[in-house]
C-alpha cells in the first residue's frame, strides 16, 4: 500500500467537495483470490440480457468472451424449455452458468469522489462498495487530488487494484505544481487546462465560475478533447446559470444547480431569506429547495424552450438526486439498514449534524425544510422526466460520502429515484450504461467502449440472480427482502453476483463469507449477502472483485 498526502483544493463555494487537508491512502495492490483471468475465451451460458439501449431483455442467450472483449452473444432459444445444445458457441476454457440470471452492461457514476481522511481514509472501502454495486466506471470530479488521482486512474487499467475504471475530472486552477496564488484571468484559465490537459487528465469540473474565465475553461478545454461537467453554485449562478453555461460549451450539468435559476419567474437571483448567509450550510441547502415555485411551471413555454436549447446543444443531465435526498427525508437516510454494517464508522461521525463537515446541515432540519424538498423533488423529477421524453440524456451519479449517502448503495437509490420521476426501468437501465458511457467518451470524439453488450465492446458486465427491471431493489449489496413462501421466513435475494466481468459465485450461504466478522443472521433467518471471495473476472476491468470483503464497516455507536 502507498500512502500519500494530497491536497484537495476544493473551491470553497462548491458543493460536496471536503475542503483542507485531505489523505486517501490508494487501494491496496490486488490480491490473490480478488479475481482471475482473464481467458482467452469464455462463455457465459444461458442468462437473459439488458443490453443498455432500452431494447427489452432477450434471453437465453450465449455470450463468449475474448480476454476482455465480447465475441459474440448468440441466441440459443426460448424461456421455460431446455436449451438444445446443438448451435451453442463451442466450450470456453472458462465456462458460466447464468441460468436464471440477468446481465447488464456494467454501470457508470458520473459523480464521485473518494471519500478521504477523516471520513472514509482508504480507497479500498469505497473502490469496492461501487464494485459491489456493480459500478464498473466512475467519473471523479474529482476523486482526490490530482497526481494521486491519476496514479490511482493508471493502477486501476493495469488492474493493479481493485476498482471501476477511474475517469478523472479536476476543478480549474488545482493540481501539484500548479501555482495557486497566481491570478485567475482567461489567460490563466487557459493556461492551467493546457497544463493539466499535459498532465492526463480526462476533464474539467466546474463550478459557476466568473463568465470570462468559464469561457476560456470551455473553450480551451474543448480543443484537447476534454469533457466538462459543472455544479454551477449559488455564489456565481447569478451570473451562470444553466442556460449560460451551455451556450459555452458545457457538456453536463451536474446536481440542479443552475437549472432552477435558469427559469426564475419573478425575480432574477433566488429571493434569499436577508439573513442567509452561503456559509451556514442549513441556509444553503435548507433555501434552495424554495426555488421550487419560484420558476416557470412544467409545460411552459419558458421551460420548454430552456429544455429543447439543452437537447439542441445535446447536454447530459446528471442530476444526482441519491445526495439531497436526506432533505424530504431524514428519519429514513439515517436508519438505512446497511449504514449498521456498511458505513464506516469515521463517515458516520462525518453525516452528523456539523457546521464545519460538508454537507451535515441538520442543526434543526424541520418538517418545514422537508416539505419544501418534498416540492422540489416533484418540480425536479418533472423536469428531468420531460428532459428524457424530448431525447435528452439523463445519467447517472451520486456525490456519494456526504449527507447519509454511502458509496454504493447511494448508486442503487439513484437507479430507484429515476423510476420515481417517470422512467421506466429500461429507461434507467440505459441512464447507468450507455448514456454513462456517452458522457465520458464523446468529448473526446471517440466511440464508446463499453456502455451496451456488442461484440467488439468492453465486457464490463453486471450479473445479478434476479430480474432488475422487475425490482431495482436487488442492485443493493444487501439485496432485497422477500418471504419465502416455502419456509415462511424472509430472505435476501439479489445482489450483484460480479461486476466488471468479475463473478461471486453463487448465493453464499447463511453464515459464509469473508468480512473481517460473519455476517449477521437476523431474526428472520436471512444473513446480509455476504460475498465468497471467488471471483471471475475474465473481462472488463479483469481481476476487479466485486465482493465487499475486508470492508471494515462495523458501526459500533450508532
Ligand atoms: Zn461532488
Amino acid at each position: 500500500m502507498f500512502i500519500r498526502r494530497i491536497l484537495l483544493l476544493a473551491a470553497a463555494a462548491t458543493l460536496a467537495c471536503a475542503q483542507g487537508n485531505v489523505s486517501i491512502n490508494g487501494s491496496p495492490d490486488r490480491k490473490t483470490g480478488e479475481g482471475e483471468g482473464p481467458f482467452d475465451r469464455m462463455v457465459i451460458r444461458g442468462i437473459t440480457m439488458i443490453d443498455g439501449t432500452g431494447a427489452p431483455a432477450r434471453g437465453p442467450v450465449d455470450i463468449v468472451i475474448r480476454n476482455n472483449r465480447i465475441a459474440e452473444i448468440r441466441s440459443v432459444g426460448a424461456p421455460g424449455v431446455p436449451i438444445p445444445e446443438r448451435g451453442r458457441p463451442p466450450k470456453g476454457t472458462k465456462e458460466i452458468d447464468g441460468t436464471g440470471m440477468y446481465i447488464m452492461p456494467g454501470f457508470v457514476d458520473l459523480h464521485v469522489h473518494t471519500g478521504g481522511a477523516p471520513k472514509a481514509p482508504d480507497a479500498e472501502y469505497v473502490h469496492k462498495l461501487w464494485m459491489a454495486h456493480g459500478v464498473t466506471s466512475v467519473r471523479g470530479v474529482p476523486f482526490g487530488g490530482m497526481d494521486w488521482s491519476l496514479k490511482e486512474r493508471e493502477r486501476s487499467a493495469k488492474n493493479q487494484i481493485v476498482a471501476p475504471r477511474l475517469f478523472t475530472y479536476h476543478r480549474p486552477f488545482t493540481g501539484e505544481g500548479w501555482d495557486t496564488s497566481a491570478a485567475q484571468t482567461p489567460e490563466s484559465a487557459r493556461a492551467w487546462v493546457r497544463w493539466a490537459n499535459e498532465k492526463g487528465i480526462d476533464g474539467i469540473k466546474l463550478g459557476a465560475q466568473d463568465p470570462e474565465i468559464m469561457a476560456a475553461l470551455l473553450d480551451e478545454g474543448k480543443k484537447f478533447g476534454l469533457g466538462s461537467t459543472a455544479h454551477l453554485d449559488q455564489m456565481g449562478v447569478v451570473r451562470m446559470n444553466a442556460r449560460d453555461a451551455v451556450r459555452l460549451g458545457l457538456g453536463t450539468v451536474t446536481h440542479f444547480y443552475g437549472i432552477f435559476e435558469s427559469l426564475l419567474k419573478d425575480y432574477t437571483i433566488q429571493p434569499y431569506p436577508l439573513n442567509h448567509n452561503y456559509n451556514n450550510e442549513q441556509d444553503r441547502f435548507g433555501q434552495v429547495s424554495r426555488l421550487w415555485d419560484k420558476i416557470y411551471p412544467r409545460g411552459s413555454k419558458e421551460w420548454n424552450d430552456f429544455l429543447d436549447e439543452l437537447l439542441q446543444r445535446r447536454v447530459f443531465m446528471d442530476p444526482t438526486m441519491t445526495i439531497y435526498s436526506a432533505g424530504r427525508d431524514l428519519e429514513r437516510a439515517r436508519t438505512f439498514e446497511w449504514h449498521d454494517r456498511y458505513t464506516l464508522p469515521s463517515l458516520w461521525a462525518f453525516y452528523q449534524p456539523s457546521r464545519t463537515d460538508h454537507g451535515s446541515y441538520w442543526y434543526y432540519w424541520t418538517t418545514e425544510d422537508e416539505y419544501n424538498w418534498k416540492k422540489f423533488y416533484q418540480v425536479w423529477m418533472s423536469l428531468i422526466n420531460d428532459y428524457k421524453n424530448k431525447g435528452g440524456r439523463v445519467t447517472t451519479g451520486t456525490d456519494a460520502g456526504f449527507i447519509y449517502q454511502t458509496f454504493g448503495f447511494a448508486y442503487v437509490q439513484e437507479l430507484e429515484m429515476l423510476r420515481e420521476a417517470g422512467f421506466h426501468p429500461l429507461e434507467v437501465i440505459r441512464s447507468a450504461t450507455l448514456y454513462g458511457a456517452q458522457a465520458l467518451h464523446e468529448p473526446k470524439g471517440k466511440p464508446i467502449e463499453f456502455g451496451i453488450i456488442r461484440p467488439g465492446l468492453l465486457a464490463d458486465l453486471v450479473i445479478v440472480d434476479q430480474n432488475p427491471l422487475e425490482n431495482l431493489k436487488v442492485l443493493y449489496g444487501t439485496g432485497a427482502v422477500r418471504l419465502n413462501d416455502q419456509t415462511g421466513r424472509s430472505e435476501r435475494v439479489g445482489g450483484v453476483e460480479a461486476a466488471g466481468g468479475c463473478r461471486r459465485h453463487g448465493r453464499a450461504r447463511q453464515g459464509e463469507g469473508p468480512f473481517g466478522h460473519q455476517p449477521r443472521i437476523t431474526e428472520r433467518g436471512a444473513g446480509l449477502r455476504p460475498a465468497t471471495p471467488a471471483v471471475m473476472p475474465a473481462c472488463g476491468n479483469a481481476g476487479k472483485d466485486a465482493s465487499m470483503a475486508s470492508l471494515k464497516a462495523r458501526f459500533t455507536s450508532h
